[in-house]
């Protein structure tokens, strides 16, 4: 018989990135044996266990192999490899918010690349280079001349694109002071020097009207196909490969995204935008809980690019950081065209003769003022940051509430499918028609949401159109645009909606915006509430009067109990930089964050006594120098889908004090968690938003 000779050839070992699973325990990459050197960067299919995953080629030297490995079992070899500079922030990422960075790699890769073959890349390739180019050229664009404020700030801008950035800039710009057009000139020098540009937005809602934006300008100037494109999770799985693919390639010299897109891989970036800083959306709540906003700062330096903050109500930690100089701050303090920001009227709910068991939502001068402005044409806009008919259904003879059997929270009241739906964990039951616990027919709504607000709207102003958009109203793809579209088109009188409709909308015709029960965020246990309420409060009141060319006044009307508030106080007046001042008092007093720095850890359980043993334990696991763990306390909402939810705060005063701390505690924690079955999931939030 005859003996087969294999040639096991002239084999190196590779180190991969892969996603293997956190109990693992394997958290650097891995190494593997490949026939051919492999460039840092490859994309490759990768043995791991039963499985075959997506992994990236990682930079470095591996150490000579003990055991036998495991091939690479597929190259992309029709990909140019991801580079080095991407690797890095990967790296630093992974790092800094204790994740593996294969884990990170495959969760900010496109999904599509995980299912597609070599093959099957290769001829989405060939068909990215087969798009051709649309239509006739694009007539140049209308540029309007800068405003003296606008002119310096990209001027600022500029000289970094040429000379490589120095720091981070805070374009700090009240609503309409035309920030966005600053964002235009810029990327507009990023683009003419030959670099890459991304803008990151915090909302999906919002790209559609700055993608329009951009394309009209550079139209022209990019007559390319895949020139400009998007980066979201709304995109169909073949459209986020194919853009990704497009600014991997340098084909997309454009990209407008949200947080995911600050991990697109772009070889020549030159210019990093992030618009509306100060938003939460930029923390990605789940897996990887990343920052978009200060990876962006971060990458920006590592590549000594500009990259531009812009907001009109910056996040205090980026106000801290132009106080203390390390941020440059270039400031826009008019409107564009003189129009004057709405005059804040702070109505004193105390002020009213008392009546009980009336709706206090709707005062009777709220009511005279939006009828008001019905009665000349104008658009109104009422804001309530809670959806639903009303937050709970109550029964008065026997006190029962509509609570969620599985959550430690009540059920809200959706009137128009006639459901009690839990916003926690989804749990949803037709309304009962009596009492479930006593049998009384005669159970009401207590409070009030935006269904309720749109119906009492309609009955004490006949004839207003009124409209509701929040998340319940556009569920449906397409429903959104259409609605803001309706809006635009003047026909709407009233607009009532959550805060999802005070965002960056550019709404013309509005020159009345209410704001009714916001107090809520003033006694707020999450320290940051006060600093989100009055972000809120200004781009709402920033979507009125944005067209200066109407008569009268624009109006903020705000209804409180608290109108001494500072808060408020600071508000009338649009005094962002007084209420900066004290919050940061406040905070330095209290070592809170901007001074000091803080990790979460969390823990869920069946019992909160079990999530509560871990994260006992867990802090006794080691002594960090000038590290202070905080006992543990249940979340705000502690009982989710009948799962019980505790967290531990890490406090520590300088950042690097509190990555030591991790870099030796997260490790320590995977091996406690084996110790305790019971704890269902664990996570580490850095730098966490809610607390
Ligand atoms: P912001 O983003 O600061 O709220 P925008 O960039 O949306 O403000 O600008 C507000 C409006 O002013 C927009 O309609 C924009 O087209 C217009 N605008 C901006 N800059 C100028 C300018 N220099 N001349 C004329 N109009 C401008
Ligand atoms: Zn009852
Ligand atoms: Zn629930």
């Amino acid at each position: 018989m005859e003996r087969l000779v294999v040639d096991p050839g002239p084999g190196v070992v590779v180190r991969v990135a892969v996603d293997a699973p956190q109990h693992s325990g394997l958290t650097g990459p891995l190494d593997y044996a490949s026939e051919q050197v492999l460039a840092p960067g490859s994309l490759v299919r990768a043995p791991l266990g039963k499985r075959e995953l997506l992994g990236v080629v990682w930079p470095g030297e591996s150490a000579p192999p003990e055991v036998e490995l495991r091939a690479v079992a597929a190259v992309f070899d029709a990909l140019p490899p991801l580079g080095a500079a991407w690797c890095r922030m990967l790296d630093f990422a992974a790092g800094y918010y204790q994740r593996s960075v294969g884990e990170l790699a495959s969760a900010v890769l496109p999904p599509q690349l995980r299912e597609l073959s070599p093959e099957q890349l290769a001829a989405r390739l060939r068909k990215l280079e087969r798009k051709a180019a649309k239509g006739p050229a694009a007539a140049e664009p209308v540029r309007p001349e800068l405003a003296p404020e606008q002119a310096g700030a990209v001027a600022r801008i500029t000289a970094q694109v040429e000379a490589g950035a120095a720091k981070p800039l805070l374009l700090f710009g009240v609503t309409g002071s035309g920030k966005t057009e600053v964002y235009l000139r810029a990327a507009e020098a990023a683009l003419a020097a030959g670099r890459q540009v991304l803008v990151l937005v915090p909302e999906i809602n919002l790209t559609p009207q700055l993608e329009a934006r951009f394309t009209e300008r550079f139209a022209a100037l990019l007559p390319e196909p895949l020139a400009i494109v998007s980066l979201h999770s709304a995109l169909t799985p073949a459209q986020r490969l194919q853009n990704w693919l497009a600014a991997h390639l340098g084909r997309a010299r454009l990209v407008l995204g949200t947080r995911l897109a600050v991990f697109a891989s772009l070889p020549e970036l030159g210019l990093i935008v992030v618009d509306e800083e100060h938003d939460p959306s930029y923390k990605q709540q789940d897996g990887a809980r990343y920052s978009a906003r200060d990876l962006a700062v971060w990458r920006a330096h590592d590549l000594k690019v500009p990259v531009v903050l812009g907001s009109a109500t910056p996040s205090l930690e980026s106000w801290q950081h132009a106080e203390s100089g390390r941020y440059e701050r270039l400031t826009l303090a008019t409107r564009i065209g003189g129009g004057a920001l709405p005059r804040v009227r702070l109505f004193d709910m105390k002020s009213l003769p008392p009546s009980p068991g009336v709706t206090t939502a709707l005062t009777a001068p709220l009511l005279a003022a939006l009828k008001e402005r019905l009665d000349r044409g104008e658009q109104s806009l009422v804001f309530l940051n809670r959806r639903g008919y009303a937050p709970v259904l109550h029964c008065g003879e026997c006190q029962w509430k509509s609570d969620c059997p599985h959550c430690s929270a009540w059920r809200v009241f959706h009137k128009r499918d006639r459901t009690l739906r839990c916003h926690h964990c989804g749990f949803t039951e037709r309304v009962p028609r009596a009492c479930p616990n006593c049998g009384n027919h005669d159970i009401a709504p207590i409070g009030r949401g935006t269904e309720r607000l749109e119906e009492q709207l309609a009955e004490a102003l006949p004839g207003a159109r009124v409209l509701r958009i929040d998340a319940d109203s556009t569920r449906r793809k397409g429903e959104l645009e259409a609605q803001l579209q309706a809006v635009h088109d003047g026909e709407v009188d009233i607009l009532v909606g959550t805060q999802m409709v005070t965002k960056g909308h550019d709404f013309r015709r509005i020159r009345f915006v209410a704001a009714v029960n916001p107090d809520g965020a003033l006694f707020s246990s999450d320290f940051r509430a006060p600093e989100r309420l009055f972000a809120l409060l200004m781009q709402a009141a920033g979507r009125a009067g944005r067209d200066a060319s109407g008569d009268g006044v624009s109006e903020m009307w705000v209804q409180t109990w608290h109108r001494d508030h500072a808060l408020y106080q600071a508000l009338a007046r649009h005094d962002y930089e007084r209420f900066a001042r004290d919050q940061l008092a406040e905070r330095r007093s209290a070592s809170l964050p901007p001074f000091s720095h803080l990790a979460l850890l969390r823990a869920e359980a069946r019992t909160a006594e079990a999530a509560k043993a871990f994260l006992d334990e867990a802090a006794g696991l080691l002594q960090g120098e000038q590290v202070f763990v905080y006992p543990p306390v249940p979340h705000a909402v502690a009982r989710v889908a009948d799962v019980e939810r505790m967290q531990m705060l890490v406090e520590a005063g300088q950042r690097s004090r509190l990555q030591a701390f991790l870099r030796e505690w997260v490790p320590a924690l995977l091996a406690l968690k084996r110790q305790h079955k019971a704890v269902l999931r664990w996570a580490v939030d850095v730098d966490p938003l809610a607390i």
